[in-house]
């Protein structure tokens, strides 16, 4: 599933492509992905607008338009947005790579497709379907994403903002990564390399970790998620980037994925939980349990 880093490549790449681009048309192949609003309504609001830009929110992809209004995007389990040549000029062999150069399968999996007046498409391919999109005015973004957490990657992200946010919860630290509330952008992923990179076990209470824990956790985030941006992100399964190509940061994983396999800090081997239903890698010698009671919140 596509996380922070993963979507934050995808923007990178594609942004200085499409911004200025007019959609000539979008053509939406399946319902589901605008519902509960009809795909006829969302291609019509975006058919001739100009792209002011592609930016990113949490795990969510903000096309900006002209005239005030973001299509936003959640890739979810399998989506992948990917800018192809047109299609008159599709040819696997010549820079389209989609899934390995495979056309048929993405073009199974398509969900919608944009036409840009330089002649390419951006496709939003999908197999699994959970993706989805939705149009919001600029004025009401604000609003939409007010319970999502700090930016990870901002200058918000400050230990005493993670203390701020722990403060009193007894949920398990992976549990509280996973929670976008807390923290926007970080999945089942980068909370294992986080925790790894912090040394503090995934089912320490949130709230029973000290100021130096807030300030280790918080340097390990950052650092795990750039590790993933410098490699393009992470294809487990299905994710490509922006050009259709996998990302390399799975091979670089520290403990996530790597049951049974040796630490790279002491050698022995990492093992694999269960946390809020989401399997979970870490060193049970490096990552430190903490086990005092979480204070009370002040707030
Ligand atoms: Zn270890």
């Amino acid at each position: 599933m596509p996380e922070l880093p993963e979507v934050e490549t995808v923007c990178r790449q594609l942004e200085p492509e499409i911004e200025g681009r007019r959609i000539e048309g979008l053509e939406v192949l399946d319902e589901r992905w605008t519902r509960p609003v009809p795909a006829a309504e969302v291609e019509r609001a975006l058919a001739g607008r100009t792209i002011e830009g592609l930016g990113r929110r949490g795990k969510y992809l903000l096309l900006t338009l002209e005239g005030g209004r973001t299509l936003v995007m959640h890739l979810r389990m399998t989506g992948n947005l990917v800018l192809v040549e047109g299609e008159d000029r599709l040819d696997p062999s010549q820079g389209m790579r989609l899934y390995e150069g495979e056309r048929s399968t993405s073009e199974r999996h398509l969900r919608a497709r944009f036409a840009l007046d330089d002649g390419r498409q951006l496709w939003f391919t999908d197999p699994r379907r959970f993706g989805e999109a939705f149009l919001l005015e600029d004025g009401d973004l604000g609003a939409r994403f007010a319970k999502l957490g700090v930016e990870p990657l901002s200058a918000e992200f400050t230990p005493e903002a993670l203390g701020e946010a722990a403060a009193g919860r007894t949920a398990p630290l992976k549990s509280f990564l996973l929670d976008q509330a807390h923290v926007a952008g970080v999945g089942n992923i980068y909370a294992d390399e986080a925790l790894f990179r912090a040394r503090l076990h995934p089912l320490s209470p949130a709230g029973s970790m000290k100021p130096e824990h807030h300030l280790a956790l918080r340097d390990a985030v950052v650092e795990a998620l750039e590790a993933g941006l410098e490699h393009g992100g992470a294809s487990i399964d299905d994710y490509r980037d922006g050009r259709g190509e996998k990302g390399e940061m799975q091979d670089e994983f520290l403990v996530h994925t790597r049951e049974g396999e040796p630490c790279p800090s002491c050698g022995g081997p990492i093992a694999r939980i269960v946390v809020s239903g989401r399997s979970t890698y870490f060193c049970p010698s490096c990552q430190v349990r903490l086990r005092r009671r979480p204070r009370r919140r002040k707030r």
